[in-house]
């Protein structure tokens, strides 16, 4: 992630939890304790609203529970719990890539501020977030990350 993280870099242990309660997640080492919110069309889709993902060190990840994945891009996949459909995680195919947590699976998570906003010219009237928080356009983003929408549902 980048610098902008720096000074919410963490090392200890969270526990998260579907609402089913079926899928339990703990994230036990590296992570960062802050929020970025995605405005794209599939994150706004996929969440229902607006969202945002918080990162963790996949080795500090273990998850237990029916989780189910869909490949919403050919380089990254998300996660739900199969039992209730609450969404758990955005992570690229990596076998080393972190995972992008959706910070209300996890209480203590509620703490953690926005650090950034991107696709912010695509935030809906009803996402409109306040703060001087970085913030990148689609074109700014896209010049500089992987990233497909897709087609848009
Ligand atoms: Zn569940
Ligand atoms: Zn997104």
């Amino acid at each position: 992630m980048s610098d902008l993280a720096a000074p919410y870099r963490r090392t200890g242990a969270l526990d998260g939890a579907c609402v089913c309660g079926a899928t339990r997640i703990r994230v036990d080492g590296d992570y960062v304790a802050a929020v970025g919110i995605c405005h794209c069309r599939i994150c706004r889709v996929w969440s229902g609203t607006i969202t945002g993902y918080f990162v963790a060190s996949h080795d500090a990840v273990t998850v237990e529970g029916p989780v189910k994945t869909y490949a919403s891009t050919p380089f990254a996949s998300r996660a739900f719990c199969e039992v209730c459909g609450t969404n758990l995680w955005l992570r690229n195919n990596g076998p080393d890539d972190e995972y992008e947590f959706v910070p209300a699976l996890f209480r203590d998570a509620d703490t953690f501020p926005v650090i950034s906003e991107i696709y912010c010219d695509r935030a809906p009237a009803y996402g409109q977030l306040k703060g001087d928080h970085k913030r990148a356009t689609q074109a700014e983003y896209e010049a500089k990350n992987l990233h497909v929408e897709g087609r848009a549902p």
